[in-house]
């Protein structure tokens, strides 16, 4: 176990500054500065080797947590990204840009801040590429088999990489020019720089994945229809994501200027990385109002303020959040608490309990939001009469979710049958009603995480890989009626 009275000695949680809020809005680079590796171990000598560690069931990964905690404050960094890489195929991902169940239910974070686990995972991770020990792992056999993996996002790129390492041949298509879904296009590169995302890419391209950029699967104009692709492969996998976002459904939504955020957001995304958007829509100058509080909202905000908006308020209809956990949501719950992401630190304003009634514009253009306060009483969110006001917009993002995947080629051409939330569905091994066709990460899950895209990814390749040869060493860390932990 890491030092056995090392959460007694160090009671702090300490992690590495974020770079100065007037500096970082100068620029696109991750928001984070290193931290001292005496830190760091000092931080990891905080796990208390806790008996049940209860952080393992907090991560959809099952992520051997205390084990890595304990050899990276032995300074082992060679056997602590070994078991790092035992269970998760893309730490820096998760690193970087999870919300940390697993902190949530650490078993010290009962009556002393959480182990700093995310942070010991990002630098696990960092070191070893650093020293050169993130090598690709190809398979030593082929088996012959070939399986086509549709969606590039983190639940794709699991289940391709654990699919080629177990020798199968291994395609993965892509409907846009880049490989990497979310992860290239939603998330800015002040979350994470694109450079991580190519850096293991190029391990993939190295142990025999082949990706297919620019081809959207269904479109059989192109020739790429999804029975034509089942037939050209043993087995398919659908990782499409949960893409299609849910509308404002006022009157004035439809003006010029209320822009959903994954319009946005990957315009953004590419300008930040010196390609030239034709007619990009920019919040420079302009009043801005992003209607909804999660991730997504927050991405804009901190894109908006980087492009110079005059103003920037972001509206969540539900009420805010206390600073503490709420009694309805104990330990080892992840609790709905007050959260500041690094793009809140940098500016605009946080509005609650508002309710748009309408978009007001002029000329066709956006010009302002009428809003409510509204109090959610029984379930329901009720208008407080007298309330309503007017606050002017330029732009208006939409980061209110996602209602689930775009399905309509994939029954029409594959006859794949949905639930009733319109999300794939799949049976205890990931496969769809369809004979070799899996489902995995959120076009079967809906809207969701990373780090449960990856656990989807590697559970379905096992799937995958026991159908096509009857049996599986891949692990399953999760099925997919899998939820995180609740009271
Ligand atoms: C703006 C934003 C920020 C987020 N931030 C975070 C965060 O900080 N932390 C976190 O844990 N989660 C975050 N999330 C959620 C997370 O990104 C998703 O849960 C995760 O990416 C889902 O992975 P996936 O592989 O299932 O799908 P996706 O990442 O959505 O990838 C699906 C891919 O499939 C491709 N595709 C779709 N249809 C076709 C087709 N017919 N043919 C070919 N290709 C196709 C798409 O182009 C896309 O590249 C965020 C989401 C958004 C929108
Ligand atoms: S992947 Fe997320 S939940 Fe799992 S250990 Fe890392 S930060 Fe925690």
């Amino acid at each position: 176990m890491a030092d056995p009275q090392g959460f007694l000695k160090h009671r702090d949680r300490s992690l590495p500054e974020r770079r100065p809020v007037p500096i970082r809005l100068q620029d696109w680079h991750e928001v984070y500065d290193e931290q001292s590796e005496s830190d760091l171990r000092q931080q990891a000598s905080r796990c208390m080797d806790c008996g049940i560690p209860f952080c393992h069931s907090g991560c959809p990964l099952g992520n051997l947590i205390p084990e890595w905690n304990d050899l990276a404050w032995r300074g082992r960094w060679p056997d602590a990204i070994e078991r790092l890489h035992a269970t998760n195929n893309f730490p820096e991902f998760t690193g970087r840009l999870c919300p940390a169940p697993c902190e949530t239910a650490c078993v010290l974070g009962i009556n002393q801040p959480p182990v700093t686990i995310k942070q010991v995972e990002v630098a696990t991770i960092e070191r070893a590429f650093d020293d050169g020990r993130v090598e690709p792992r190809p398979p030593e056999r082929l088996s012959g088999r070939t399986v086509a993996v549709i969606g590039s996002g983190p639940a794709g790129l699991a289940a391709a990489q654990q699919l080629t390492r177990a020798g199968h041949t291994v395609a993965v298509f892509e409907r846009a020019d880049k490989v990497g879904g979310l992860l290239r296009y939603g998330i800015p590169e002040f979350k994470m720089e694109k450079h991580i995302l190519d850096r293991r890419l190029a391990q993939m391209r190295a142990e025999g994945t082949r990706f297919r950029t620019g081809i959207d699967v269904g479109d059989l104009d192109a020739k790429a229809g999804w029975a034509q692709l089942r037939r050209r492969y043993d087995a398919v996998v659908i990782a499409i994501g949960a893409t299609i976002p849910r509308g404002l459904a006022v009157p004035g939504a439809d003006l010029d200027g209320v822009v959903q955020a994954m319009t946005y957001l990957p315009q953004a995304n590419r300008a930040s990385l010196g390609v030239e958007v034709p007619d990009q829509i920019m919040a420079t100058g302009k009043d801005v109002i992003i209607i909804g509080g999660g991730d997504t909202g927050a991405d804009c905000l901190g894109t908006a303020l980087r492009q110079g908006a005059r103003s920037v308020t972001s509206l969540e209809i539900l009420p805010r959040p206390g600073a503490e956990r709420p009694q309805t949501q104990p330990w080892p719950t992840y609790p709905m608490i007050f959260r500041v992401a690094s793009a809140h630190e940098e500016g605009g304003k946080r509005v609650y309990g508002v309710s748009t009634q309408e978009v007001i514009g002029q000329d066709g253009a956006v010009t302002g939001l009428r809003l409510v306060d509204v109090d959610l009483k029984d379930g329901r969110f009720v208008e407080i009469e007298g309330s309503e006001r007017t606050i002017p917009a330029q732009l208006v993002l939409l980061a209110m979710g996602f209602t689930g995947p775009d399905t309509t080629s994939l029954v029409d051409q594959l006859g794949v049958e949905l639930d009733d939330r319109g999300n794939v569905t799949r049976d205890e091994s990931y496969m769809t009603n369809v004979p070799g066709v899996f489902v995995a990460g959120d076009a079967g899950r809906g809207q969701s995480l990373i780090v449960w895209a990856i656990a989807e990814g590697r559970a379905a390749a096992h799937g995958v890989d026991a159908w096509l040869t009857g049996t599986s060493a891949l692990p399953r860390p999760i099925s997919p009626r899998d939820r995180p932990v609740v009271v």
